[in-house]
């Protein structure tokens, strides 16, 4: 049967892609590119495709989306005037999942990157024809368990995967994109206006990144005093490796 693996390109799928190939499993990585991934995570994606390329390896297979004509997530957030949804994963279903079902030729086995310490998460194929596997839990690793398969191999442990302007991303990250990343926190700002704009146009109630402007979300936690700010820039900037990330 055909083998995919669902490629996000954060700690646990490199774990699982690791532990494939170290089983001498025939599969295919696939990763869906909409776009809006932190730059952290493509430079990653570089750097993996040349090292897997040196060990004769093949490619993490790129997919690019095809959702209403919009190839990325801002692309369609901007023109249909949306964010990102925290309660129905919109996103995640158009923008992620449903390119990647397109691509699978069933009957397939999917692995998925579910680790042991997030087990609750892991379910059987929505599909028919398409069985998911978690070889993370199989083997029992949790995070850590696969920060340190990676380091094993010679890799650097990727930051975290997930949009730069996820609704799901902790204060740490939304400091951290705009201390790294300010033109991309504009558009995540630019994004939440347009939709703000139009929902109140239309007589309903504004949605928000962070359940506030996200401007406003940003000086309530940097504070307004300066010496404040710069404290909590260096210690957000701490927080900056794979811990203090999440994953949509
Ligand atoms: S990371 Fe967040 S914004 Fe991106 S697809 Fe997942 S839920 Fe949506």
């Amino acid at each position: 049967m055909r083998q995919y693996l669902s490629h996000g390109l954060g700690v646990n799928s490199v774990a699982l892609h690791l532990l494939l190939l170290d089983q001498g499993a025939d599969f295919e990585p696939v990763y869906v590119n909409h776009g809006a991934d932190w730059p952290e995570t493509y430079q990653y994606l570089s750097m993996f495709q040349r090292w897997l390329a040196r060990r004769g390896h093949r490619p993490v297979t790129v997919l690019t989306p095809d959702v209403a004509g919009h190839a990325t997530l801002a692309g369609y957030c901007r023109e249909r005037r949306l964010i990102p949804g925290m309660v129905r994963r919109w996103c995640t279903n158009r923008f992620k999942v449903t390119p990647l079902k397109r691509h699978f030729e069933d009957p397939c086995v999917c692995h998925i990157g579910v680790d042991a310490g997030e087990a609750r998460r892991a379910k059987p194929g929505a599909r028919k024809g398409i069985v998911n596997r978690f070889l993370l839990i199989e083997n029992g690793l949790g995070r850590e368990g696969c920060a340190r398969v990676i380091r094993e191999h010679g890799l650097p442990v990727p930051e975290k995967s997930g949009c730069f302007f996820c609704p799901f991303q902790r204060k740490s990250q939304w400091l951290l994109l705009h201390e790294r990343h300010p033109e991309l926190f504009s558009v995540a700002a630019e994004l939440e206006e347009r939709c703000a704009a139009d929902r109140v146009a239309r007589g309903k109630a504004p949605i928000y990144l962070t359940g506030r402007p996200l401007m406003e979300s940003l000086h309530r936690w940097r504070g307004l005093h300066p010496a404040r700010s710069r404290r909590g820039r260096r210690r957000h900037g701490n927080e900056g490796g794979e811990q203090g990330w999440i994953v949509g």
